[in-house]
């Protein structure tokens, strides 16, 4: 039995549910539905201005829908500013990385872990000693990530001055950082080169393997999305083309036709 099969058995742990935006005239996502399970790798596709960063956007907030919902374990999460979501186990990263560019690897992999803690200044300054204790808490979770993802060597380097593919590693360091049940990636594999890919596609799995984390991938690279994810759902114009395992996907004629026709959009 596959992954993807067990996990159809449980409860989803988000579900998308008859999600609708609209952009003055343009309709950007059209009644989109589907379920994420926990343990999934879930690829979503689809030629451009299907409306995956668009459906992207609405799951880490940063969009709000016009219509239908999105829950995260029975319960909707639209009411919950981008800022917040993290509280609830879900972390995205950004296409084109989003760092604190002069702060060091590890201060950026604290700011995630600050993400989960529930401290604000004021209440902080009055519970210094719990405080402290809980610092040195963040800093061992920092450093534990770091070293998982292979990057203590740069840890008090400068984010800036990192080649662009250990960026993406440091933003990914600072999404685990804050303990998520789902991951968001949006098109990790964008500006890295074929091998590259093939490493990022291993350290995914073993991310979902090892620290039991839920993924949702948004990716141009089909070779990286048919050979990491088991399930797939594809969009075009702003609805559900098809969905299922990443061989039935590639193979239904309405995916193939969609993109063999988006040449010209
Ligand atoms: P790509 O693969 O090119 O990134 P996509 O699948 O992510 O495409 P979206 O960016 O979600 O597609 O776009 C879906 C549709 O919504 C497109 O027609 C796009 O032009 C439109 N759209 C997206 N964002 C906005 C916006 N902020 N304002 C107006 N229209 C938008």
């Amino acid at each position: 039995m596959t992954s993807g099969q067990s996990a159809r058995r449980r409860e989803p742990l988000l579900a998308v549910r008859d999600l609708s935006v609209v952009f003055g005239g343009i309709v950007a996502l059209n009644g989109v539905s589907f379920d994420m399970y926990p343990g999934q790798i879930l690829g979503l596709i689809g030629p451009n201005g299907a409306g995956k960063t668009t459906l992207f956007n609405c799951l880490s907030r940063l969009y709000q829908p016009s219509g239908g919902d999105i829950l995260m374990e029975g319960a909707s999460i639209l009411a919950r500013p981008p800022h917040r979501i993290a509280e609830i186990g879900i972390s995205r990263t950004f296409q084109n990385v989003a760092l604190f560019p002069n702060l060091s690897v590890i201060d950026n992999v604290r700011v995630g872990t600050h993400s989960r803690s529930n401290g604000d200044i004021i209440t902080d300054s009055l519970k210094l000693g719990r405080v402290r204790r809980g610092e040195a808490a963040l800093n061992r979770k920092a450093d534990e990530i770091l070293g998982y993802l292979g990057l203590r060597d740069v840890a008090h380097s400068v984010a800036a001055g990192l080649p662009f593919v250990t960026q993406k590693r440091v933003e990914l360091a600072r999404a685990l950082a804050a303990e998520p049940k789902i991951l968001l990636l949006d098109e990790p594999a964008s500006g890295l080169n074929h091998e590259e890919v093939h490493v990022l596609g291993d350290l995914i799995r073993r991310i979902r393997d090892e620290r039991d984390i839920t993924v949702l991938l948004v990716e141009h690279h089909m070779g990286l999305v048919m050979s990491i994810a088991d399930h797939v759902v594809a969009l075009n114009f702003g609805r559900k083309l098809a969905e299922g395992t990443p061989s039935q996907v590639q193979s239904d004629p309405r995916v193939i036709e969609a993109y063999l026709g988006s040449k010209d959009r």
